[in-house]
């Protein structure tokens, strides 16, 4: 293979790609066609890496051996298909990191709950001991963490789109939670597509490797019929007991596998709400298979913190609960936010639509939610499918605005929730500015 490589995109991704490959003594160029963050450019800089922004030039293709392409660049992409008809390999982030390193790989994919079972599943190995590693989607990415250090175990939290450019990554565990409808814009509404994408998880696992899924998901329950995994399956499930790993009974949890078997009521576990019984059924799994204590697991399940922007508490003023759930940027995420809530919310929605379908929001909303906060740039879809539903629909401009309506709206004893089962990009940077707009509008109420 040529000891060139090209590599797509300049974020995390990209840039991560660009460190382990100059400590692999690669010759690297990195393109990126908007323009490239100053922290990145410095680091590409330091490291001797050339680079281009605001284009893909053709010639920069010359002599290279792959490409490697960051994960907001679809493989659809007219310069990556020129580099695919000159037979240039092309790769994803994921898929070359994982060739320099000899850890044992957890992956975990799904359209909800990666980062809270992969953080979970961090904080039990962490705790048992090991010496674990978190990458992925969020946060650090896969490469970078190859390239900085060495650990036994590395947590992969991993995307329909990092999963498309993979050939041979083989994770040891592979986790999948759930397949509902999310980025169907970038695969032509084909539910199947991107179910396909999300099983390329499966794709180069052998019979010694784990295949952890959720056994109430219709979806995923569709496509392991459809195909031949090889893996060892292990499924969790609240719904039924049969055939499971992990299940619940007469209020408790039970996870079993050929490792051990825990035990322990749903109020011990310290992530609440239906989704998090499942997350944690899922870390529990994968937990026992990398043979780490039953009192570590059981107590890494009912110590774990939580993290920022999911279901987060914020603040109680006057009676009225304050949740932070700017992560949800689906429709699936919010269903299960709206679910858990015990109390009548005043619920902030809206943002960027990638094709909702909020028709299933409305039963839940119709028992649960006293008003309804549009905070959106086009809030015309969320105004048409809730105006009969909930007694107050509201449209606010910024978060401040919407923060002081919902503050209005809500009576002593409500939860004020915001969780808008879409994207954020209209009006804010991305979920976590979201969030944090939030947090800090409600603490100055
Ligand atoms: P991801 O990393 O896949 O985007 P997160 O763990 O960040 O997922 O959770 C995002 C949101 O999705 C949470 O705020 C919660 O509302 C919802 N969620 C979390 N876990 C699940 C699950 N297992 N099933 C459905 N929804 C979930």
């Amino acid at each position: 293979m040529g000891r060139r490589i090209v590599i797509l995109g300049g974020g995390e991704s990209g840039t991560g790609a660009a460190v382990l490959a100059c400590r692999e003594g690669f010759d690297v160029f990195v393109s990126d066609s908007g323009t490239i963050k100053p922290s990145y450019r410095k680091e590409l800089e330091e490291l001797g890496v050339e680079w281009e922004e605001g284009r893909h030039s053709e010639e920069i293709l010359a002599g290279a051996g792959e490409l490697i392409i960051s994960p907001g660049i679809p493989f659809s992409a007219p310069f990556v298909i020129n580099a695919k008809k000159r037979g240039i390999p092309v790769i994803s982030e994921i898929e070359f990191a994982s060739r320099y390193t000899q850890a044992v790989k957890v992956g975990i994919t799904g359209s909800n709950g990666k980062t809270t079972t992969a953080s979970l599943l961090h904080h039990m190995i962490q705790k048992g001991g090991m010496n674990a590693g978190l990458a992925g989607n969020i946060g650090k990415s896969f490469a970078r963490m190859v390239a900085e250090k060495v650990h036994e175990v590395c947590i992969i939290e991993l995307s329909s789109f990092q999963l498309e450019g993979i050939t041979g990554f083989r994770p040891d565990i592979a986790v999948l939670l759930n397949i509902t409808p999310d980025h169907m814009d970038r695969y032509d509404n084909d539910l199947g597509r991107y179910a396909g994408a999300k099983f390329m998880i499966t794709e180069n696992q052998v019979r010694e490797d784990a295949f952890v899924w959720c056994g109430d998901d219709a979806v995923t329950a569709g496509e392991i019929n459809r195909r031949n995994i090889v893996a060892r399956k292990y499924s969790f499930s609240i719904e039924k007991k049969e055939g499971q790993s992990a299940y619940i009974e007469n209020g408790r949890m039970i996870i079993s596998t050929p490792n051990n078997t825990i035990e322990m009521t749903l109020e011990e576990l310290s992530l609440k709400g239906r989704h998090n019984i499942y997350n944690s059924m899922a870390a529990g799994i994968a937990g026992q298979l990398l043979r780490i204590r039953k009192e570590v697991i059981r107590d890494s399940l009912s110590d774990f913190q939580g993290i920022e922007h999911r279901l987060e508490p914020v603040l109680r003023v006057h009676g009225i609960d304050f949740v932070n759930d700017s992560k949800a940027t689906n429709v699936n995420s919010s269903w299960y936010a709206l679910e858990s809530m015990t109390r009548k919310v005043v619920w902030i929605a809206g943002g960027i639509d990638k094709g909702n379908d909020y028709s299933q929001l409305t039963d839940l909303a119709g028992d649960k939610v006293r008003a309804l906060i549009c905070l959106g740039k086009d809030n015309s879809r969320l105004l048409d499918t809730f105006r009969d539903v909930v007694p107050t629909v509201v449209e606010a401009a910024s978060m401040e605005e919407a923060v002081r309506s919902a503050y209005y709206l809500a009576k002593n004893g409500d939860t004020v929730l915001l969780s808008p089962a879409c994207a954020s990009f209209d009006l804010f940077e991305n979920f976590e500015d979201r969030g944090r707009q939030f947090k800090s509008c409600v603490k100055n109420l």
